[in-house]
């Protein structure tokens, strides 16, 4: 049994951590009059889990729940939420095409086949719903195209477009006053119809500078382990800048770039070499 990990993170604010396969974060932010969900998780199990953790900590019930963008893992649970569901027009258009879609073995494994689908999702469908399968994608009850900002009573939520490479629909959530910034997967790399996750400058470097405009005082990713610091997130990004340059000047010549980051003065750490393989990988595009 895996810890569940569940908490409040500032005034307005809770929070039920990743956990496995692949369930990513869910958010809540509770106002005086309303609670609003971010993201409706990998299953119904795992938003009633997030329900559950929400009702013992005695918080009210949802009224209702935003999505960040339209992958499986963030939308699968909003059929056991029953409260009117709020997203892009992007991503309503994405769950009208999952709505039409087979979710068993076979047909997971055929769309993996033409792309449509990337195996590390399919994988982890199995994992977090084992066969046989039903799943009910809900429609959206509102639709936005740019910015949407819920007033919930003493704390809003604006819901933001920044599209970038993990996904064009994606939206991250703002909250003030607690100035918590839920990121969703956008800065992660592309996953869907290639065969190495990849990043290109085009379309990280925009991306960041709209997710750095918020002035966040917490950021929170969609599958991270909890609230990354402004010094962290400034650190993070810079790297991902950085690579991002000199992939730009050396190609795919890893050995170029990693002892340019060497000079700059950058740690070979994870971060850094996910973000030189994915670059390069996004490079020859
Ligand atoms: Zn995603």
């Amino acid at each position: 049994m895996t810890e569940i990990k569940f908490a409040q993170l500032t005034d307005h604010f809770y929070w039920l951590a990743p956990g496995p396969p692949d369930r990513p974060t869910l958010g809540a932010v509770v106002g005086e009059r309303a609670t609003l969900l971010l993201d409706a998780g990998a299953s119904t199990a795992h938003a009633r889990l997030f329900l559950d953790q929400l009702k013992s900590a005695n918080v009210p019930l949802p009224q209702y729940v935003a999505l960040t963008h339209w992958h499986w893992d963030h939308v699968f649970g909003a059929e056991a939420l029953g409260v009117p569901l709020i997203a892009h027009a992007l991503t309503a258009k994405q769950l009208a095409l999952l709505a039409t879609y087979k979710w068993d073995d076979a047909a997971l494994d055929a769309r993996v086949a033409s792309g449509a689908e990337s195996s590390f999702s399919a994988e982890n469908i199995k994992l977090e719903l084992p066969a046989p399968r039903s799943v009910r994608i809900v429609p959206p009850t509102f639709t936005f195209t740019d910015r949407l900002t819920l007033d919930l009573g003493g704390v809003t939520c604006t819901l933001q477009h920044v599209g970038g490479e993990h996904a064009a629909d994606s939206v991250v959530a703002y909250i003030e006053p607690d100035r918590v910034l839920f990121l969703g997967d956008c800065l992660y790399p592309l996953i869907y119809g290639v065969p190495t996750w990849q990043y290109t400058r085009s379309s990280v470097l925009p991306l960041l500078d709209k997710v750095s405009a918020f002035g966040a005082q917490h950021y929170l990713e969609g599958h991270g382990a909890g609230l990354v610091s402004p010094a962290e997130f400034t650190r993070l990004m810079g790297q991902m800048r950085l690579v991002a340059d000199l992939v730009a000047v050396h190609g795919a010549d890893e050995a170029a770039i990693l002892a340019a980051a060497d000079r700059a003065g950058q740690p070979r750490d994870e971060d850094l070499l996910d973000f030189v393989h994915a670059f390069i990988a996004g490079f020859s595009k």
